[in-house]
């Protein structure tokens, strides 16, 4: 019980049988497979959040006039289970997801869900699907999505007054299949995806929706991700469209870009800051010009670029194409330190690795 809140447990009575369960489990893809179960907690404006449930995974029924489908007032975190050695289920810096879904909530003028509420969430959700956490080899996790939507049948255009928090899950293995070599990356030039006072510090659709012709983009130039520039003089590096980024340079130092309110404030990224200053590493949190990047990678001067986030931990970047230009090595190779801290990240969260900031929280 949280926040006077009691979970009503529904169990599914079509589970996926274990067999088929274990076979998914082998080798699971990003995002395609889910749990038997679902949480659900409706919120009023009357009655704020109530009738928290867990229920068998399944379709949303929904009018076709609800708020969500016509002006994308939605928001969403992502976050992960590990299984450890001995068998136990953790998650990562749940507190820290729920602040910041809070926060998006607050700017896409959804109802903010109490930290205690969100975190009792996984907990509710690992209770009755644990099986789905993947023994932890070859990086597999399960996947937590956790999400708000708009839910009033209204078709005029403000703050819904009714609302539901969803949270689904997904088994998962490596987000880039291939192992960890470095990804090209299409640098945008003619589309942003946030701009100032802008959304692109909330976790919301619309936002990765803006993102998509970029990236279509970058799919035909043989790029998996796109990089983002500020909206207001394309002068700056932002982010991809779900991680952020991180530059070395070869004197040691590091920089990434800092959050000025069109960034995501990545958990991962947080979390890097804290592992590369825990080193004794120099870092340092301000802009970031392209043409200093462009002018780092052909000096030699910026000796790794990475990017980070939950759902691919931290990635290698290698390329960075445009329409205009191509910029680094046509053979990169992932860096010594973007190796090393991804060992160390993953090390905590799958609990090999001393978890000395008190990431983690047992879930199961
Ligand atoms: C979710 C997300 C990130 C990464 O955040 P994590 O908390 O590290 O997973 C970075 N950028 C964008 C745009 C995102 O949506």
């Amino acid at each position: 019980m949280t926040a006077g809140l009691e979970f009503k447990v529904t169990k599914s009575d079509h589970a996926k049988p274990d067999a088929e369960r274990e076979e998914i489990l082998v080798n699971p893809a990003f995002g395609v497979n889910f749990t038997d179960h679902t949480v659900v907690i409706d919120w009023t404006l009357e009655a704020g959040w109530h009738n928290a449930r867990v229920e068998p995974y399944g379709p949303i029924m929904m009018d076709p006039s609800a708020a969500v489908l016509h002006y994308g007032q939605e928001i969403f975190e992502g976050i992960k289970a590990y299984r450890h050695d001995d068998g136990s289920i953790h998650t990562f810096r749940p507190t820290a997801n729920a602040q910041r879904m809070q926060k998006s909530a607050h700017r896409m003028a959804l109802p903010e869900l109490p930290t205690e509420l969100f975190v009792e969430s996984l907990r509710q959700l690992i209770q009755v699907d644990a099986a789905w956490v993947p023994k932890p080899e070859n990086e597999k996790t399960l996947y937590i999505r956790p999400f708000e939507i708009a839910a009033e049948n209204f078709l005029g255009v403000r703050a819904a007054h009714r609302a539901e928090y969803r949270v689904i899950a997904s088994p998962v293995g490596p987000y880039f299949t291939g192992g960890i070599k470095p990804v090209s990356i299409w640098v945008a030039l003619d589309s942003a995806r946030a701009g100032k006072h802008g959304t692109g510090e909330a976790k919301t659709g619309g936002n990765y929706a803006a993102s998509l012709l970029a990236q279509n983009e970058g799919y035909e130039n043989g790029c998996s991700q796109v990089m983002f520039l500020d909206a207001e003089s394309a002068t700056y590096i932002e982010e991809l469209g779900g991680m952020n980024l991180f530059f070395v340079y070869k004197d040691g130092h590091v920089v990434t870009p800092s959050l000025d309110g069109t960034i995501l404030r990545g958990i991962t990224r947080d979390s890097v800051l804290t592992l590369i200053r825990d080193r004794g590493i120099p870092v340092e949190e301000r802009k970031v010009t392209y043409d200093e990047v462009r002018a780092g990678y052909n000096s030699g001067d910026i000796v790794e670029v990475f990017a980070c986030g939950t759902a691919a931990v931290i990635t290698p970047v290698g390329q960075l194409k445009s329409r205009e230009e191509i910029i680094g090595p046509e053979n990169p190779q992932p860096g010594e330190l973007t190796v090393s801290l991804r060992q160390e990240l993953t090390g905590i969260q799958y609990g090999r690795v001393a978890d000395r900031h008190n990431w983690l929280v047992k879930l199961g």
